[in-house]
């Protein structure tokens, strides 16, 4: 049986490491860095991120994230990236993807730096392209993972807390999803099956949300950093990012994907709706009335949804939900990895259910 494990070449987590981005530039390149920000990133934090290239003499020229990850803003940043040998993405999921498909296109090594823990997106080998008026485009499946994954948890601290409450809510599913991977021998995005280390990461992620998740998102509110937050930073982006790749996904995905067919779901992060996804898995795979208390009690005291009003659709019809059931069951979606047949109307009554067990419990 072919088991493949994928992961960036570096996963490198800590406090002012912004301030020597050129040292870690160094150890992959030599003639200059392209440098894709965000330009809130780069208002705030400007003096970090070219500080340590001034210092050493290092080429580098930094250019503005345009605000969508196109083909248009790939092919504009390809253009301009001259003799610089690495491609840097500084900011949140769209500038990090945009760098990826850069790198790819130039055929360069890239480096991955996330201002916050907000998905388990940065370590993956994917970049989702979407068209300039921001309607969702392709997915760009990478040969590799990124050459670099850095990590400021000083800079990742003072992002605002909604994010690392969205990256709980991405790496909670984790677990669960790659455990009916594993249940159904599925393939993975790596094109093999979960290996045990995977899935050892997978559960390690769970019990490290379970253990480290309210007081990191407390630290958070604070904004300080503490052990707990920094546990926090690395499951969400690490442990769920290595997890998931390498593990697969299932329904809690597949049911994010069918609900962002609602309008009402668009304000909504990505880990707010896979949160919302996972209780709806919860149902269809009738799990424990303990693990579900557990799950119901976590997403509260972090401060994730526990209903459909929470999550934008509290006035979501029957109709809507079957929608939500017809698109989460597409052919080409993760929800084929659950161990048994999942309908359109097995979606829409878990959707119903997850809504009524939240007042319930
Ligand atoms: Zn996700």
């Amino acid at each position: 049986m072919r088991k493949v494990l994928c992961s960036p070449g570096s996963y490198i987590q800590q406090e002012g490491a912004m301030g020597q981005l050129a040292d870690e530039y160094a150890a992959i390149g030599s003639k200059g860095a392209h440098i894709i920000v965000d330009p809130m990133i780069d208002k705030l934090y400007h003096h970090q991120i070219v500080s340590s290239f001034d210092a050493k003499g290092t080429p580098y020229q930094l250019m503005e994230f345009g605000g969508e990850c196109s083909s248009e803003e790939v092919n504009r940043h390809r253009e301009h990236i001259g003799s610089n040998d690495v491609v840097i993405g500084i900011g949140g999921g769209k500038t990090l993807d945009t760098a990826k498909a850069v790198a790819f296109y130039a055929n360069l090594p890239v480096m991955i730096v996330p201002t916050a823990a907000s998905s388990d997106a940065p370590c993956s080998r994917l970049s989702v392209l979407y068209r300039p008026d921001g309607v969702f485009d392709k997915y760009l499946p990478l040969p590799a993972n990124p050459d670099v994954v850095l990590m400021d948890t000083d800079i990742i601290t003072k992002a605002p807390v909604r994010f690392l409450v969205s990256g709980l809510g991405d790496a909670f599913a984790t677990y669960y999803e790659a455990a009916a991977c594993v249940r159904s021998n599925a393939v993975t995005m790596t094109g093999g099956h979960a290996t045990n280390a995977a899935f050892t990461l997978a559960k390690l992620c769970h019990d490290t949300l379970l253990e480290d998740g309210v007081k990191a998102v407390a630290a958070a509110k604070a904004g300080v950093r503490t052990a707990a937050l920094e546990n926090i930073i690395e499951a969400n982006t690490l442990l769920s990012g290595l997890g998931f790749e390498s593990s697969g996904l299932a329904a809690a995905h597949a049911i994010h994907d069918g609900m962002t067919a609602l309008e009402g779901t668009h304000k909504m992060l990505h880990g707010e709706k896979v949160a919302f996804g996972t209780l709806a898995q919860f149902v269809l795979e009738d799990r424990s009335l303990d693990e579900t208390a557990e799950v119901y009690d976590f997403f509260r005291q972090v401060g994730l949804p526990t209903s459909l009003e929470e999550i934008g659709i509290g006035d979501a019809t029957d109709e809507d939900l079957l929608r939500v059931g017809e698109l989460a069951c597409g052919p080409d979606e993760t929800m084929g990895n659950m161990p048994f047949e999942v309908t359109p109307v097995d979606v829409a009554n878990a959707l119903r259910a997850a809504d009524e067990v939240g007042k319930n419990l």
